[in-house]
């Protein structure tokens, strides 16, 4: 896509991993598609830090003359201000806690960023063709309005987790019913929820509790924006591209799934070296050469990876069970484990914690890999050893899986999880779960039988591998990028690039008038 003069868009994700990645990821397609654009990436010093050491040991992001580039700009993380609205109905001062801090210090982002805008602007001589934010930065959409730009929400989910997330925010239908069960606004009658698919946080809300504070808003705010991004796909999720449109009321793309390139050619491959081990990174605690190893003498589809994404970890009783459920299981497996809830999450891992002797037993019989705080997760999932993922169901884990054609046991715990695991299990049939949440016990024996029935060839576990299979090639159709075969995620991409070019010829063609 060439341009006439110099575009500029200024990106806003929300401080945390799983947003950081897709974000990224949306402008180095944006810088692959275009020319001449600049795409800025702006948050707090220590998000721009990883994603600059992300970025640079990727060959794909260096620019020539004329080519779109990626710009970092650093924002202050500053809470000293106590930004949230203020409790009208309960003058009890809420405690600054930590999460309180986290929410006011991103409120307070909306200054420097009015500035960044103000300052761009000012060089450029016209202001930024758009601001692409995430949801929980609503405030967006009024630094754009005020700063004679668009506002474009950026949902690094999918199209079902985000609006059932959004959905429950903006009514809390629980909240209203004593019934275990109850319908979400948005979804139909069929897609019943339950209070256990809520986050202990949200279970709790009444919209005057911190959390329904700081969402509430923020979401209301989004819903104001110019129009939405989704990390999903048309074709592998129909039904929440169409309940999610009917909601929103809003142009709507879906561009995604957005992953490296690398991970989108072969349809499975015997070594992950094909895949930058450096894309996330982080460091792994043994070298990722001792896990492609390991993996390549392993039968195909025969490996359960089991990962909790980038923040969450399980109590330590559930540690134990499931240790046992998977010695018991003999399936080969690999964990990447962290300490258990309770502890620093970063800290020193105890032996205590799993059964006696159980690192160096399944090690030593080769029946898995223990792997400390964090793996090259894309490359296990892509190795054609691996046969299922038990997952936290975060959506960048879940898209990974499934465009590897791996199915998946969830474990779903916080954020829109939940309904990923539900869209998963009730629209898509490529999983089952092992239990929600981290306040259930988990036993041994259950763990055990599950993992032997997903990793089963036949029945279900067969049934699942399948379908994700499929789900694997409508993945790769979408984000064809071939000449007239582009995919419906590519198309998606061009017709946002060309809304919000012809949207600036709008706003400036009534500048002149
Ligand atoms: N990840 C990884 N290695 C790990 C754990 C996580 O590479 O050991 C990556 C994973 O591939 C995914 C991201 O971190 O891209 C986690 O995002 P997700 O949306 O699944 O979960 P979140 O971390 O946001 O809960």
């Amino acid at each position: 896509m060439g341009s006439d003069h110099h575009h500029h868009i200024v990106m806003l994700p929300f401080m945390a991993l799983g947003h950081l990645i897709p974000f990224l990821e949306l402008a180095k397609q944006i810088k692959q598609r275009t020319t001449g654009f600049t795409i800025t990436i702006a948050s707090t010093s220590l998000n721009i830090q990883y994603l600059q050491s992300t970025i640079s040991s990727s060959s794909s992001i260096s620019s020539s003359s004329g080519e779109s580039t990626i710009d970092f700009a650093v924002l202050p993380f500053n809470s000293s201000d106590y930004a949230l609205p203020p409790n009208t109905e309960n003058t009890e001062n809420v405690p600054l806690t930590e999460i309180g801090e986290f929410f006011s210090a991103s409120l307070n982002l909306e200054a420097p960023v009015r500035k960044l805008i103000a300052d761009i602007t000012a060089r450029e001589g016209t202001a930024p063709l758009c601001i692409i934010s995430d949801p929980f930065f609503g405030w967006a959409t009024n630094v754009a309005e005020s700063l004679n730009t668009v506002n474009i929400t950026f949902t690094t989910g999918g199209a079902y987790g985000t609006l059932a997330y959004i959905s429950l925010w903006l009514h809390l239908p629980h909240f209203h019913t004593d019934s275990e069960e109850f319908t979400v606004l948005g979804f139909p009658e069929r897609c019943r929820f339950h209070r256990s698919q809520l986050h202990p946080f949200m279970r709790a809300a009444n919209g005057k509790d911190l959390w329904s504070r700081f969402f509430q808003p923020q979401i209301s705010l989004s819903l104001k924006s110019s129009g939405w991004l989704t990390n999903t796909a048309e074709e592998i999720e129909p039904f929440g591209m169409e309940i999610f449109r009917n909601y929103i009321k809003l142009p709507l793309w879906s561009i995604g799934p957005l992953l490296p390139q690398s991970a989108l050619k072969k349809s499975s491959s015997t070594s992950g070296s094909s895949i930058s081990t450096q894309r996330t990174g982080k460091k792994l605690g043994i070298p990722a050469e001792e896990c492609f190893q390991w993996l390549n003498l392993q039968r195909p589809n025969s490996v359960l990876y089991i990962s909790f994404g980038s923040q969450n970890t399980i109590r330590a009783t559930q540690m134990m069970e499931l240790a046992k459920g998977l010695e018991k299981s003999e399936k080969n497996f690999i964990w990447v484990i962290r300490p258990p809830l309770g502890f620093d999450i970063k800290g020193e891992f105890r032996s205590e914690w799993l059964p006696e002797g159980f690192e160096e037993r399944v090690r030593g019989n080769k029946q898995g890999l223990v792997v400390r705080n964090w793996a090259p997760q894309l490359e296990i999932l892509s190795h054609e050893s691996t046969g299922a993922f038990l997952s936290h169901c975060g959506w960048n884990s879940v898209v990974e899986s499934l465009s590897q054609g791996v199915p998946i046991m969830g474990w779903p715990m916080a954020a829109e999880q939940s309904y990923n695991s539900k869209m998963l299990m009730e629209e898509m049939g490529v999983s089952v779960e092992l239990t929600r949440g981290v306040q259930n016990e988990i036993v041994g024996e259950k763990v055990k039988e599950l993992i032997e029935m997903v990793m089963d060839e036949n029945g279900k576990g067969g049934e699942m591998r399948k379908k994700a299979g499929e789900i694997r090639e409508k993945i790769r159709a979408a984000v064809r990028y071939e000449g007239n075969e582009a995919g419906s995620s590519v198309k998606a991409m061009d017709d946002f690039l060309n809304y919000v070019l012809e949207n600036r010829q709008e706003r400036e063609s009534k500048i002149q008038v």
